[in-house]
C-alpha cells in the first residue's frame, strides 16, 4: 500500500488498541477500524484503504508514540 509520508509502497498493519484510542481522540471519531498504519521504522503515518491520509482535507496524521500535538 502506498504511504504518503514515505512516498513509496510500504507494508501497513492494523492499529493496536492503544493506537486506536489515540486516533479516536485525534479524529473525534467513535470507531477507527478502517485505519491502518505504515510499518516503516519511524513513520507512523495513518491512512485508510480509500484515502491516503487519515486527516480531513488530506492532512497527515502520524501516531508517533511521543507525539504531543
Ligand atoms: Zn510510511
Amino acid at each position: 500500500m502506498w504511504c504518503h509520508t514515505c512516498k513509496s509502497e510500504q507494508p501497513h498493519r492494523r492499529l493496536n488498541a492503544e493506537e486506536e484510542e489515540r486516533l479516536k481522540d485525534r479524529l473525534a471519531k467513535g470507531h477507527v477500524r478502517e485505519y491502518v498504519i505504515c510499518d516503516a521504522p519511524g513513520c507512523w503515518h495513518v491512512r485508510t484503504g480509500f484515502s491516503q491520509c487519515a486527516g480531513t482535507g488530506g492532512r497527515h496524521i502520524r501516531l508517533r508514540p511521543d507525539d504531543l500535538d
